[in-house]
């Protein structure tokens, strides 16, 4: 059993609001320990993407894992090098025979890139008429990209995910999103271990609450509303980052984290960086 709350996404699928991210994580015994780890815990999300060169590990552990596919959100992404109207189907199809699975919970695109985006929707948009996925949505996409899809397409995104953290909090985005019903997901959650999870403001925070920096963040995350994947190959961080919903931030603490903010991107940047790092 999980204790993981449910949300509810704009086209009115459910969806866990914390899950398990793995980027970085090696194709083979690593991904498939990790997964496998997760799913024992309690997680019902994984996060992976054609990108990351792991999904027929994600999708062993998930058969391995003694749970039925729909007891288990899986969102994976369209790669840049694949965008385009053709090339998203073809994609699609690939990664579904990696994840050894008939459907996707959730389908994104990786990056916005420069002008092939709205192709690739489309085709998202008919996979998802098709009934193959089960909602579709974006990362890495900025209030115009976003505005842009709004307007020319016909299923609106049911997610932006977005890099997000104490360092760069997103304000505007979260903001933009909300007037829209798309739901925010952070990734790098955690800083990707490169921000300072020492950080005096988390330390205090965690020995007030009897929680660990990471569990403090995440916890914010949570209370502005951002759905979390954060990702980790080491078993009791797995644990202990599902271990969220039994404390809660007062607004005043919530401030000193909002207040850790310095806009400061850990990775690239959408709207210069038209590969981005994959
Ligand atoms: P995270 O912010 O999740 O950080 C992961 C790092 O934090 C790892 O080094 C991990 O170490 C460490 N860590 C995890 N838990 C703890 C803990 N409790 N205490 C201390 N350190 C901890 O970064 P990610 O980049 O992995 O982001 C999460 C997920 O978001 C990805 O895995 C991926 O699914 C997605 N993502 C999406 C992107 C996109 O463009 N759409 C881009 C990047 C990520 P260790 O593993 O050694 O335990």
């Amino acid at each position: 059993m999980t204790n993981v709350p449910i949300w509810k996404l704009n086209n009115g699928i459910e969806i866990p609001s914390l899950g398990f991210g793995v980027f970085k994580v090696a194709e083979g015994e690593q991904v498939y320990d990790a997964v496998l780890e997760a799913l024992k815990c309690g997680y019902r999300l994984i996060d992976t993407a054609a990108a990351y060169g792991n999904e027929e590990g994600v999708g062993r552990a998930l058969k391995d894992s003694g749970l039925s596919r729909e007891e288990v959100f899986i969102t994976t992404k369209l790669q840049n090098k694949d965008q385009g109207f053709e090339n998203t189907l073809a994609a699609f199809e690939t990664s579904l025979k990696k994840l050894g699975t008939d459907y996707i919970d959730l389908y994104l695109i990786h990056w916005p890139g420069k002008d092939k985006y709205v192709e690739s929707y489309k085709a998202m948009e008919k996979l998802y008429k098709e009934g193959r996925v089960k909602a579709i949505g974006v990362c890495n996409f900025h209030i115009p990209h976003l505005k842009n899809l709004i307007t020319i397409c016909q299923v609106k995104p049911v997610i932006d995910q977005i890099e997000l953290h104490p360092l760069m909090n997103q304000k505007e985005i979260r903001y933009f999103c909300k007037q829209n019903d798309i739901q925010v997901e952070a990734w790098g959650p955690l800083m990707q271990g490169k921000g300072d999870l020492s950080a005096p403001v988390f330390q205090e925070l965690g020995v007030k609450y009897s929680k660990s920096p990471a569990q403090v963040i995440l916890r914010w995350h949570h209370q502005n509303d951002v759905l979390v994947i954060p990702k980790s190959v080491t078993p009791a961080r797995i644990k202990e980052n599902l271990d969220i919903f039994d404390f809660e931030l007062s607004a005043e603490d919530m401030e000193k984290i909002n207040a850790h903010n310095e806009d400061r991107r850990l990775s690239a940047d959408p709207d210069t960086n038209m590969n981005g790092f994959l």
